[in-house]
């Protein structure tokens, strides 16, 4: 009788869902060394395990880090290649070049949680939005007062996008790392700005290809 393989819980990229995971190899090291003092040992060690998720097939591998001088039961856990916390969205091909360009470098960077990099990212995207639509205003606060005078935006969306705006600022400037709950928060801004920009283009190009109704001639006589 075969033996009966493991399975763990994780993310998995592909199925972009927490799903069951053969556990199909593990691998464990460790060492140890005095400390300076000479007075203890300190102990610590990796365990390397290959999964691969039920659902879809993905093989990822899982490094568990853990180290006598850490709390009891803690430990660092990384995964080969990294779990990606945000999937890039199903119209990202239907964006311009620019835009993809930028973004793609966000999603890498969310990625490898460079959060700072992240939000100054995210900045950028918005940077651009404001010069595609409106052009050079000056600044930033002009830009969004003319985005939302041109009807682009309401008066929220430019309370919102400020607060991005703000957010990316102070990545850049004062070594704020913004936490994952606020960079989530841009990145829905964002991602609903350019979502919508891009259906009311559509909506546009829509239009006008659509003929126009010729109006009915009230002379026109019928056949008989
Ligand atoms: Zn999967």
């Amino acid at each position: 009788m075969a033996a009966e393989i493991k399975t763990v819980k994780s993310l998995c990229n592909r199925c972009g869902l927490n799903t069951n995971h053969h556990v199909r190899f593990n691998h464990s090291v460790s060492d140890s060394c005095d400390t300076p003092d000479g007075e203890s040992i300190v102990d610590w060690g990796s365990t390397y395990t290959f999964l691969e998720c039920c659902g879809c097939s993905d093989v990822s591998i899982r490094r568990h880090d853990w180290c006598s001088e850490w709390d009891h039961g803690s430990y660092d856990e990384t995964f080969y290649p990294p779990r990606v916390s945000r999937r890039k969205p199903s119209y990202f091909e239907s964006l311009s070049e620019e835009y993809r360009s930028l973004l793609g470098e966000i999603y890498t960077a969310l990625q490898a949680d460079s959060r700072q990099l992240a939000m100054m990212g995210a900045r950028a995207v918005i940077d651009l939005f404001i010069l595609r639509k409106v052009g050079d205003q000056g600044d930033f606060a002009k830009g969004m007062a003319k985005l939302e005078q041109d009807g682009y935006i309401g008066k929220l969306d430019k309370d919102i996008i400020k607060a991005a705006i703000d957010a990316g600022h102070a990545a850049s400037h004062r070594a704020h790392i913004p936490s994952s709950k606020e960079l989530t928060a841009v990145m829905d801004i964002i991602e609903n700005l350019l979502q919508h920009d891009r259906l009311a283009a559509s909506a546009e190009t829509l239009r006008k290809h659509t003929p126009a109704r010729t109006p009915r001639s009230s002379s026109k006589k019928e056949t008989p």
